[in-house]
């Protein structure tokens, strides 16, 4: 009996372990900073899926966060189209293909979930995250590693 508890606790774990792979988490707040500065992805997953929570209080009108995956070279024009494009667009230019995935811009207490399509990333390439609200590119802004 304590054999087969030990088992399926072990088979129990390497579920997690597993799962844990193919989400990520992040948090951003009304210090305008995500909680995390680099991000891991991971190619055996066929999807990660990556959940955004804005864990201030402030409104998406003056403290919004999304989180924008593009590669590390287009970040800049992305997030200075995105200053354009307005709230409505949630910051970024519509139809863009240089942007790989895209939340959209939340507030205090709201959350967002995507699906990352891990079969058009290459291993090793140059990826970067940014939340391009107005501003805060230059601060809020990481690495993706894809593995
Ligand atoms: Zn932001």
């Amino acid at each position: 009996m304590t054999k087969y508890l030990v088992g399926l606790a072990l088979i129990f774990a390497s579920n997690i372990a597993l799962a844990a792979n193919c989400t990520i988490d992040i948090e951003a707040n009304d210090a305008m900073k995500f909680n995390q500065q680099n991000l891991t992805i991971d190619s055996s997953c066929k999807k990660v899926t990556l959940t955004l929570k804005h864990t201030g209080k402030l409104p998406a009108n003056a403290m919004g966060h999304n989180w924008v995956m593009t590669k590390g070279a287009d970040l800049m024009e992305i997030a200075n189209a995105g200053m354009a494009a307005g709230l409505n667009n949630n910051y970024l230019p519509t139809g863009d293909s240089r942007i790989i995935a895209a939340t959209k811009i939340i507030g205090g207490g709201q959350s967002d979930t995507i699906e990352i399509d891990t079969s058009k990333l290459t291993k090793g390439g140059d990826y970067a995250f940014f939340c391009s609200f107005p501003g805060h590119w230059a601060i809020m802004k990481g690495k993706v590693t894809v593995i």
